[in-house]
């Protein structure tokens, strides 16, 4: 007997999809050029055809819960070729997204993120936010260090202590720290609880998604697997790390090839900072040098290789879609997510050159930025397009356990 499936359309899933960048989903009359010309799609029940007839009828479900929405990697080949303007590989974007805000938590922060209307309060709260803190490090140095004594007094045999200002020998001529402009105190007092914010979203987010792709896969009948045996599907993760790392499914594509490169530039810049991050936080905390660290360190090095790395990789994305044109959708949440990650690149080289030209307000006014694009693009992580370098590696990690063919 044949089996029914009932229809129930979502009309708002439908207008969140075409806000979100997906506005020629009903083009689609069901061809298939799209999944025959995917690179990346498997053999077994293909992308992105079955996404569309789905997103044409709002069946939230089934396109929300689907791993393969993750397989794409937006290469556009599908879009060149379909034959009705549908944009396919736009539409699976949009779709991404809505995915994203589907599974973070708060919703307020992930709605905030995507609508432009709200871009003043998105940017203007962290703005005020890092010009208190300035305030009352440049304005209250003498008051914080008198609370903090009070707070840790010999704490760690009175080795902490308010100011990470470098020490500068009498008649020697002052060196510039940012940490006079924001102590460092109060940038980790921000950026800590953020992590831990950011880490338990991300965590609630993807154990709901990785029960929900799992789900569905078994209902669609694209694992061979019934079961979740996170053992192996952690193993499976491990396995798919180099794929990710040498951006092998960007290469399979054609017309988006170019996009490779940037990415990577990005990626690799990313990890790269991370690195400088973690071991400057080693050297304060644990060796008790705050820095500035001369050019020839190592750390500095690797700080000035991922910043440049950063502009030029964000810089030429930004290029490409502007190249682009109407030939591909740009929404929204990409130029958010793209000005940010190349603002965090421009005011992280600027604050560090206008620091050794001795600019000493130009500086501060720059790493004042610099602190509202990380903060920017770290707390909004979890609801942002960023988002999908997290759900992307899972769901990839799954295809790899669940022998998605
Ligand atoms: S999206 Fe375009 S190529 Fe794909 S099935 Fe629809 S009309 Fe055909
Ligand atoms: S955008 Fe590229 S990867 Fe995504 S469905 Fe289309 S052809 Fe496949």
């Amino acid at each position: 007997m044949t089996e029914k499936y009932l229809a129930q359309p979502d009309l708002d899933f439908i207008a969140q999809l075409r806000e979100l960048g997906g506005e020629t989903l009903k083009k689609c009359y069901q061809c298939a050029t799209c999944s025959v010309a995917c690179p990346i799609a498997p053999e077994d029940s293909p992308f992105p055809r079955k996404e569309m007839i789905a997103a044409s009828w709002g069946l939230k479900d089934r396109l929300i819960k689907n791993g393969d929405i993750w397989l794409c990697h937006q290469c556009g080949d599908c879009t060149d070729l379909c034959p009705r303007g549908a944009a396919p590989g736009d539409v699976l974007s949009a779709v991404r997204s809505a995915a994203i805000t589907e599974y973070a938590t708060p919703k307020v922060f992930a709605n905030a993120v995507n609508d432009p209307k709200k871009l003043p309060f998105v940017i203007g709260i962290p703005a005020l936010w890092f010009a208190l803190l300035a305030f009352i490090t440049t304005q209250m140095g003498g008051t914080m260090e008198k609370i903090f004594h009070a707070v840790f007094g010999d704490f760690l045999g009175g080795r902490l202590h308010w100011s990470h200002s470098p020490e500068v020998a009498e008649g020697a001529e002052k060196i510039i720290a940012h940490a006079d402009f924001v102590s460092t105190w109060f940038v980790d007092l921000t950026f800590v609880p953020t992590a831990i914010f950011v880490t338990v979203v991300f965590f609630l987010g993807l154990k709901n998604f990785l029960n929900d792709i799992h789900e569905n896969a078994v209902l669609e009948g694209k694992t061979d697997k019934t079961t979740l045996d996170y053992k192996a599907f952690f193993q499976a993760l491990v396995r798919i790390i180099p794929t990710v790392l040498k951006h092998d499914k960007f290469n399979e594509c054609e017309a988006n090839k170019d996009r490779a490169t940037p990415h990577m530039m990005v990626l690799y810049s990313f990890i790269g900072l991370f690195i400088v991050t973690a071991v400057c936080g080693i050297m304060l905390y644990v060796f008790k040098n705050a820095g500035p660290y001369p050019q020839w360190n190592p750390i500095k090095w690797l700080a000035n290789i991922a910043g440049v790395a950063l502009v030029i990789g964000s810089g030429m994305m930004i290029k490409s879609r502007l190249d682009k044109g109407k030939n591909q959708l740009t929404a929204y949440k990409d130029w958010f997510i793209l000005g940010v990650v190349f603002a965090l690149g421009l005011t992280g080289m600027l604050s560090e050159m206008t620091r050794l030209a001795k600019m000493e307000y130009i500086t501060y006014f720059m790493y004042y930025l610099h602190l509202i694009s990380i903060f920017l693009l770290f707390f909004f992580l979890p609801y942002s397009k960023m988002a999908h370098l997290v759900y992307r590696l899972t769901a990839m990690a799954y295809a790899e356990y669940g022998n998605r063919k």
